[in-house]
């Protein structure tokens, strides 16, 4: 479908869809385009329509611009401009982790159970991390278990 700004002879402007530039051709010369103020069949494109110059072929691809495909756009990706504080704050955060991770046990995915176990005293208090579901960390919570989430920071890139 293409879209053409047209004029008719009383300089009415209107716009109409056709099929293809050959549609509107046909169509406009047999007086089937008619303007729709006054309906006079001699309209003409406006001058802001596209130019039919060049090869037909040419003229198509200035009439119909194929959009950009989605591939081409690059996606947008998370940016930030990180303050010195900032820079601190993260450094921070990674020694935390590491400090978590070295001096903690991983439980892993028996992270929950091992929690309560812990919070209604059938083991000993220790410092664990592991996995919990959202959901999992949520119950825990309800049941009065303190849990942290690890501070997770996203990989240095430099
Ligand atoms: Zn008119």
């Amino acid at each position: 479908m293409i879209k053409y700004a047209l004029v008719c002879a009383k300089g009415h402007d209107f716009e109409s869809w056709f099929a293809d530039s050959a549609a509107y051709d046909k169509q406009a010369k047999r007086g089937l385009v008619s303007c729709p103020h006054c309906g006079s069949a001699k309209v003409e494109k406006a001058l802001m329509a596209p130019r039919l110059s060049g090869t037909k072929k040419r003229a198509r691809a200035a009439e119909r611009p194929a959009p950009a495909p989605a591939s081409e756009t690059p996606a947008p990706a998370p940016v930030a401009m990180i303050s010195p504080q900032e820079q601190e704050f993260r450094a921070k955060l990674k020694e935390l982790r590491e400090h978590l991770t070295q001096n903690a046990s991983d439980v892993g995915t028996s992270f929950p159970e091992e929690a309560r176990k812990m919070h209604y005293g059938e083991t000993e208090h220790r410092s664990i991390y592991g996995v919990a579901s959202l959901e999992e960390a949520k119950e825990l919570v309800d049941e009065g278990i303190e849990v942290h989430p690890l501070p997770v920071i996203p990989e240095d890139r430099n």
